[in-house]
Formats: structure tokens, C-alpha cells, sequence
């Protein structure tokens, strides 16, 4: 369950308290202020605050150019101008706090990300709860044969079931040994920073996480891509859709140029300008490595190939 009752309460309550404000709001964040969205199995990603919307990336901008218009298709202009040409400041003007609850083997790739601030719940202090990812079925699967960083086909029949077993199984036994670790029944009771260590990675942990827009939008061009672990890529999609709509017109450009396009090296610029002129270039004309080709022509196939 990602949130319990009391959690839920606490949550409408804040929710049935609208305060006035004088500051700019984006009506899209307005409505996730304080719900929770369901992430795999127990986790969730919340809004507990933000700051800016869409204006407040052009009034920064503005000022930087010392002018400016204020009609909104001359603010998508400007916009997708400075998302195109990496004038990444005006982007920072714009902050948003969450509320993540997540896996801890996902929270080790998250954290990765040095440019926001984090504060986590804390297992030295308090109890950690019964909670464990153990992924759907149609998640289970083998190692990739191709890729040293990533799954194949999904497993199935007995194997799968054995699986989802020992993760059951290891995961339930481990909880049990920390629970008797730390009970002070007719015992000292080991102290929970120690007793913790036994956990496994898949017990959930929780955390504030506060980053500007910038480096949020860095964050979710490398983890909602297909290259990341499914398992913290459904976190980046969840945010993904609240971006977009606390901050339409900046996700619209960060979808064009940064999801939906790519960054070409001088070998792959210089392919493209002969295969326009009807030369058929191959990997071994190109001056690129296997690797690289085959990236190429990734790109050049689009995403349905
Ligand atoms: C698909 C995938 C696979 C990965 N595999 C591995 C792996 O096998 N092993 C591994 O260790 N990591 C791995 N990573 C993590 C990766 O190397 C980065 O650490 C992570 O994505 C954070 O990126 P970042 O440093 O750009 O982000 P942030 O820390 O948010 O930083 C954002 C930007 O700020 C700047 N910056 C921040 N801090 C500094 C600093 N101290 N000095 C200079 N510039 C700074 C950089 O320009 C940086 O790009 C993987 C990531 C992905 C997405």
C-alpha cells in the first residue's frame, strides 16, 4: 500500500485548507499539490511544494535580455530558444519539492544526482516498515545478451514462480531477523542503525527531494530514457506527466529537443550531409566505430525501429 490511512488524512487535510497566495501558481501543479501518485508496488512520488511556472522562465530571461513581450506564443518562442541553444538559467528559476517513497536499490541510482537536496527518513531513528519491492511478473527478466546493462526475454513458468519466491521468501526472512533483532522483549534489543544492515535492497525508503527545473530536466532526460532501469524509469514518467503539467510550454520543448532529439558528433553531421547528397554511406566510409554506427542508425531508423 503506498501511503496508509493516516498518511492518506494528513494529506486530504492539507488538501481541504486552500491558503491564499499572492505569488504566481501553475493552475496544472495546483491540482497535485498533496496527491500522491502510485509508483510500482508500495512507492509513491508526491508534490509537496514548488515554486514558478512557464512566466517565471521568460521574466528571468527577460531580464537577462533586458526586454520582452507577454503573449504566450512569444513566450513558447522564447522558450524553445533557450532550451535549443542550452541557456539552461532561466530554467532554474522554477523548484519543485517531492515527496518519493522508492525502493532503495532505485534510491542509489537517484541519488546519483548531485543537484537537488535530500533529506531521508531516517533508519537510525525509526522503524523501518514491512515493504518490499518485488516486481510483476511481466518484469522478470534474464539477462541481456546484448546489452552488459540491461534485461532480455521475460522469464517464465517454474522459473519465474521460483523467483518470485526467493524474493518473497529471503525478503520475509530478513525483515523477521531484523524485527527480533531490535524487540527489547526480554532482551536489550540491537540498535536499529545496526540491525538495519541486514535489509535487503528492495525495502522502501522515503525522501524529500527538492531541484530546480534545470537539473530536474537533466535528471528525467537520463532516467525516463529506454537506456534506464525500468524501475526507476517509472519514477521519471510519474514526474515526467506532472512537468508537463505544472510547466506546459517548458516540457513541450524539453520533449522536442531533448527527448525526441538528439546530439549528433561532427562524423554524424558529416554522414548526413552526404547521404543528402545521394552518396551511400557505409560504417567503414563513415570514420565511425561499429558502435557508433549502429547508434547512428538507431537514430536515423527513429523509435520504432
Ligand atoms: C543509463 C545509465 C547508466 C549508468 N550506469 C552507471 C554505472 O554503471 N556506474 C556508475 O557509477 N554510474 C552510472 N550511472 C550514473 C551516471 O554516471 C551519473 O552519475 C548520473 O546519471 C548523474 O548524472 P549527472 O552527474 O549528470 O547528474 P547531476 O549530479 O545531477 O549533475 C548535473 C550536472 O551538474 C554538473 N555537476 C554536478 N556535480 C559536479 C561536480 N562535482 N563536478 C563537475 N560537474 C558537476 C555536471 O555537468 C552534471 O552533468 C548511469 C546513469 C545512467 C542514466
Amino acid at each position: 500500500m503506498p501511503l496508509s490511512p493516516e498518511q492518506q488524512a494528513e494529506i486530504d487535510a492539507e488538501r481541504a485548507a486552500p491558503r491564499e497566495t499572492l505569488r504566481a501558481t501553475a493552475p496544472g501543479m495546483e491540482r497535485h499539490l498533496y496527491t500522491a501518485i502510485p509508483v510500482l508496488d508500495h512507492g509513491f512520488v508526491r508534490v509537496v511544494d514548488y515554486m514558478g511556472d512557464d512566466a517565471a522562465i521568460c521574466q528571468a530571461a527577460r531580464v537577462s535580455y533586458g526586454r520582452g513581450t507577454k503573449s504566450v506564443s512569444n513566450d513558447e518562442g522564447l522558450i524553445r530558444y533557450l532550451m535549443r541553444h542550452w541557456h539552461s538559467t532561466p530554467f532554474e528559476m522554477c523548484e519543485i519539492k517531492l515527496h518519493v517513497k522508492l525502493p532503495i536499490f532505485v534510491a542509489r541510482q537517484w541519488i546519483r544526482h548531485r543537484t537537488a537536496n535530500v533529506n531521508e527518513y531516517s533508519a537510525r531513528y525509526s522503524i523501518l516498515d514491512r515493504e518490499f519491492y518485488v516486481p510483476e511478473p511481466e518484469h522478470l527478466a534474464a539477462q541481456s545478451a546484448l546489452n552488459h546493462q540491461g534485461r532480455g526475454e521475460t522469464l517464465s513458468g517454474a522459473e519465474a514462480d521460483r523467483v518470485l519466491r526467493i524474493l518473497r521468501d529471503d525478503a520475509g526472512s530478513a525483515y523477521d531477523h531484523y524485527a527480533e533483532m531490535i524487540s527489547t522483549e526480554g532482551q536489550q534489543g540491537l540498535a536499529r542503525e545496526l540491525a538495519r544492515m541486514n535489509l535487503p535492497a528492495n525495502i522502501y525508503t522515503q525522501w524529500y527531494w527538492k531541484v530546480d527545473l534545470h537539473n530536474l530536466l537533466h535528471f528525467l532526460r537520463l532516467r525516463a530514457d529506454t537506456h534506464a532501469q525500468y524501475e526507476i524509469r517509472v519514477y521519471a514518467d510519474a514526474i515526467c506527466d506532472l512537468v508537463r503539467d505544472w510547466v506546459p510550454a517548458a516540457y513541450a520543448a524539453f520533449e522536442d529537443y531533448r527527448l525526441g532529439g538528439a546530439q549528433l558528433s561532427g562524423k554524424g553531421m558529416d554522414c548526413i550531409r552526404r547521404m543528402l547528397k545521394g552518396e551511400a554511406v557505409t560504417q567503414e566510409s563513415s570514420g565511425m566505430s561499429k558502435g557508433e554506427w549502429r547508434e547512428f542508425q538507431a537514430l536515423l531508423d527513429g523509435p520504432s525501429a
